[in-house]
């Protein structure tokens, strides 16, 4: 660069004692590269990291390091052949569909039960192109085959895990379905995260996460990333990245990056609580039914052999009050002294949602019935905390919430965990 040349004060501010290099040595985490953009001693490095022959940033809407960082992270735990991170779940979803390349008359085959925006964005956003969305039961291998044969699907997007549901998808027979019709499959692989499934390894080509939840798990960030399984598709997922502009901020990278490295011990304790929970509340007499992945038999088993091949089924689990009213449903949650009354998933505290007047609350009550979905239906997202604070809570709470036979509630004494939990 050309020599200091002798400046006023006021662009002496400005450009004072920055921008140093790194003398040596490697920072241990990744640091937060809070950049907008990149400069170079010579013009020409800029127009050779532009043209692709030298490796580089100049834009952090093209990329930035720490963004990357993230990125190269998911993208080996998910064992895809790259990844690009956006500013959420939502916006990554968007990316992925937006890769498939849809055009006017496109029909996308989604399972019924996918997360609420995820249908919204599909008939509000893609449907104003013209782009058709047919739903289907993906957990049903015959009613699907006969859906892509009526329906010609370039796309068909399904859950690993369906919310609140917990349907297992059998990724590699849906994976041999779409393509033999050369449809795309994407997978919001978000409940079952990398730890129970790798859906690229099964047939999938581009994989959704809101990184938002497990990935991140601290519910301190927003943010999404798409996975695919070939390079082929990078043209199209950057366009839609740097394009539509839902880029992820390095700040957040930087706290997503940071819970990644612990989700594997996050959810080997979240499985272990999840599970000894769902023995607990199987024997409640204020449920009607317990949801859980272990509990499934016929096809469903069959799904979650081939789908997790693990002796780990999930850290949620779904109950029905027998009580199966909103009352009921509310005075349970507002029981509770432990579990979160949540509005999240994957979250390191537990935390429970009342799926009927939150994620699927946009849907008609007949819809939601048609789903399995009624108003004593609540969605348990375990947390790391001590089991026996947490199923001692929602045994209380189940009992507050039926009046009939209530007792007196003594003070439960929480362990340490539960309240570290708690200082969030
Ligand atoms: C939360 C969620 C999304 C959307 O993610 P955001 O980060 O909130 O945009 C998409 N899919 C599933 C399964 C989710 O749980």
């Amino acid at each position: 660069m050309a020599d200091p040349i002798n400046v006023s004060n006021a662009t002496r501010f400005v450009h004072a004692g920055e921008r140093r290099d790194f003398p040596g040595g490697k920072p241990a985490a990744t640091p937060i590269y809070a950049t907008s953009s990149f400069i170079f001693d010579e013009i020409e490095d800029i127009d050779r990291i532009v043209e692709g022959g030298a490796s580089g940033y100049v834009y952090s809407r093209y990329g930035n390091p720490t963004v990357a960082a993230f990125e190269e992270a998911v993208c080996e735990v998910e064992n895809g052949a790259f990844a690009y991170a956006y500013g959420s779940g939502m916006a990554a979803l968007h990316a992925a569909l937006l890769a498939c390349e849809l055009t006017t008359g496109s029909v996308v085959l989604a399972s019924r039960d996918l997360y609420g925006s995820t249908f919204e964005l599909l008939y509000t956003v893609f449907g104003a192109f013209g782009i058709k969305t047919v739903a289907a039961d993906f957990s049903d291998l015959e009613t699907l085959q006969e859906a892509v044969a009526e329906n010609k699907p370039s796309v068909l997007l399904c859950e690993t895990l369906s919310n609140p549901l917990l349907r297992v998808c059998d990724i590699q027979a849906v994976a041999e379905i779409a393509h033999a019709v050369n449809a795309k499959l994407v997978v919001d692989n978000t409940f079952a995260t990398p730890y129970l499934c790798r859906p690229l390894d099964l047939g999938a080509d581009l994989v959704v996460h809101s990184a938002t939840k497990y990935l991140g798990g601290h519910a301190d960030a927003t943010g999404g990333v798409v996975i695919a399984k070939n390079e082929f598709d990078r043209p199209a997922l950057l366009g839609a990245l740097t394009l539509a502009g839902g880029v992820l901020s390095p700040w957040e990278a930087h706290s997503l990056l940071r819970g990644l490295k612990t989700l594997g011990l996050r959810m080997e304790k979240q499985c272990s609580n999840a599970e000894r929970l769902a023995h607990i509340l199987k024997d409640s007499p204020y449920l009607s039914e317990v949801i859980y992945p272990k509990f499934f038999d016929g096809e469903h088993a069959i799904a979650l052999d081939e789908t997790f091949h693990g002796s780990e089924f999930g850290a949620i689990i779904t109950v029905r009050l027998k009580e199966d009213t909103r009352e009921a449903a509310y005075r349970f949650l507002n029981s509770l002294r432990v579990c979160t009354r949540a509005t999240s998933v994957g979250d390191l505290f537990t935390g429970i949602v009342h799926p009927a007047t939150a994620t699927h609350r946009e849907l008609s009550p007949a819809k939601r019935v048609s789903l399995g979905i009624t108003e004593g239906t609540l969605r348990i997202a375990v947390g790391i905390e001590d089991l026996n604070d947490i199923a001692k809570d929602i045994e209380n709470a189940l009992k507050e919430c039926h009046p009939a036979e209530a007792g007196i509630v003594s003070d439960i004494p929480f362990t340490n965990a539960a309240a570290a939990a708690q200082l969030f």
